[in-house]
C-alpha cells in the first residue's frame, strides 16, 4: 500500500520530528532539498513538549512536561536560539539561580513546543504526523519504510532520529546499528505536573539527592497560561524513576504529589490538578561519543544519544548528518 500519497520514492525521509529531526530537515531545506518528516505523535518536538489541560470549571493550564529549557554551548545552536528569540518564539528564563550551568536558559514562548513549531514553520518543513514507522528495510538502492497502518513509503535516503533503544524495532535486533543502540541504554524520568492555589516559595530547585531532583514553577516562565494558579513541574531522580517506572500514571502521581507538597509547604487541599508522565527514554547519560551512525549507503541514524542528553546535542548530531549528505551531493 502506497503510504501517505507518496507514490514515488521520497529523496530523504526523516523518522522523528524531535529537535534532531527538525535540525536535519531545516538544514536540508535551506540547501534546496525536499525531505519529508514522519512522526508517530500528534504534535512535533518529541521530548520538547507542552501539555495543555482544561479543568471541568474551564480553568486552562499548560505545562512544559519534557525539556525545561535549552542552553547553547556552540555557535551553531546559539544562532538557532537567537533566530527564535528574534522571532518572539523564545525568551530567556531567569530562575534566580544557576540552574543552566552558567549559560542562558532559553525557553520557547508561549510554550516549549514553540521552539519546534517555530523551526518547522520558518523552514516550511513537510511533516506527516500520526505516522508510526514499524520497519525500515533496504530494497536494492532504495529504503522501504513501513508504517503501523500498513502503508509503505520508499526513500533514496532515510534518517532515523528515534531513541537508541528503539532502533531494534525498526531495523531488527540483529542489525549492527540496533546492537549499538541497545548498548546505549537511556534512563527514564518520571514527571509530575500540578497546579496549586498557593504562592510559590521558589522558582526552581535542583538536587539529585532528592527523589524530586528538579522542581520548577512553570508559570514563572513568560506567557504561560495558568489562570491565576501556580503551576509546577517536578522530575524524579534516576533511582526513584527506575524503582517506579512500571507503575501506572495514577500510582506515580500518588507517590510524587506528597513529595512535591512537602517541598513546597502545601497541603493536598491546595492542589487543584495533578498528573504524571512517564518518559521511558528521557536521557542518555553515556552517549555514543560520535555525532551519528552511518551503517550503510543511504541510512543515517542520530539523536541526542549520540552526543549527550541535551537539546543542543540532538540538534548538533543530526545537523552533522545533513552536512554529510550535502557534502556527498
Ligand atoms: C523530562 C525531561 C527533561 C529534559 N530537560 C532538558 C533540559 O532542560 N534541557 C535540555 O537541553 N534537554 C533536556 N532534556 C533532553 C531533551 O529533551 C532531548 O535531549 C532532546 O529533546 C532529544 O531530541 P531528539 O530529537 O533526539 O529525540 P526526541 O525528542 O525523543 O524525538 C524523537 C521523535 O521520534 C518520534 N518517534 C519515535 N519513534 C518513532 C517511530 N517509530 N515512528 C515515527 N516517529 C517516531 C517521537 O515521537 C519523537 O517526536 C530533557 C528530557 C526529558 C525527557
Amino acid at each position: 500500500m502506497i503510504g501517505f500519497g507518496f507514490s514515488r520514492p521520497v529523496p530523504i525521509v526523516i523518522i522523528g520530528a524531535g529537535m534532531a529531526g527538525l535540525s536535519a530537515a531545516s538544514a536540508l531545506v535551506q540547501a534546496g532539498q525536499t525531505p519529508v518528516i514522519f512522526d508517530k505523535g500528534r504534535g512535533i518536538g518529541g521530548r520538547v513538549a507542552t501539555r495543555r489541560v482544561m479543568l471541568p470549571d474551564g480553568t486552562q493550564l499548560q505545562f512544559d512536561h519534557g525539556a525545561q529549557f535549552a542552553t547553547a554551548k556552540g555557535a551553531g545552536f546559539a544562532a538557532v536560539l537567537g533566530a527564535l528569540q528574534t522571532a518572539g518564539l523564545a525568551v530567556e528564563w531567569n530562575t534566580g539561580g544557576d540552574t543552566g550551568g552558567g549559560r542562558s536558559q532559553i525557553i520557547g514562548a508561549p510554550a516549549m513546543s514553540s521552539l519546534a513549531r517555530g523551526i518547522a514553520q520558518a523552514a516550511g518543513l513537510q511533516i506527516v504526523q500520526n505516522a508510526a514507522a514499524t520497519s525500515v528495510r533496504q530494497d536494492g538502492a532504495r529504503w522501504c519504510i513501513t508504517f503501523a497502518d500498513g502503508s509503505v513509503v520508499q526513500a533514496k535516503r532515510v534518517i532515523l532520529t528515534v531513541p537508541a533503544p528503539q532502533l531494534a524495532a525498526l531495523l531488527g535486533p540483529d542489525h549492527d546499528a540496533a546492537r549499538t543502540g541497545a548498548s546505549l541504554p537511556m534512563q527514564p524520568c518520571l514527571t509530575l505536573i500540578a497546579a496549586a492555589r498557593a504562592p510559590a516559595p521558589f522558582t526552581a530547585a535542583r538536587d539529585n539527592a532528592q527523589d524530586l531532583a528538579w522542581i520548577a514553577q512553570d508559570n514563572s516562565k513568560s506567557s504561560r497560561v495558568s489562570d491565576g494558579l501556580t503551576t509546577w513541574v517536578a522530575q524524579s531522580n534516576l533511582s526513584f524513576s527506575l524503582q517506579h517506572l512500571e507503575k501506572s500514571s495514577d500510582q506515580i502521581c500518588a507517590l510524587m504529589l506528597p513529595l512535591l507538597c512537602a517541598r513546597l509547604g502545601l497541603t493536598a487541599g491546595d492542589i487543584v490538578f495533578s498528573a504524571a508522565h512517564r518518559w521511558r527514554y528521557a536521557r542518555a547519560d553515556v552517549p555514543l561519543g560520535e555525532p551519528f551512525l552511518h551503517p550503510s549507503a543511504g541510512l543515517y541514524i542520530g539523536g541526542d544519544w549520540c552526543l549527550g542528553p541535551r537539546i543542543e546535542a540532538a540538534w548538533d548530531s543530526v545537523a552533522a548528518i545533513a552536512a554529510d549528505i550535502l557534502a556527498r551531493g
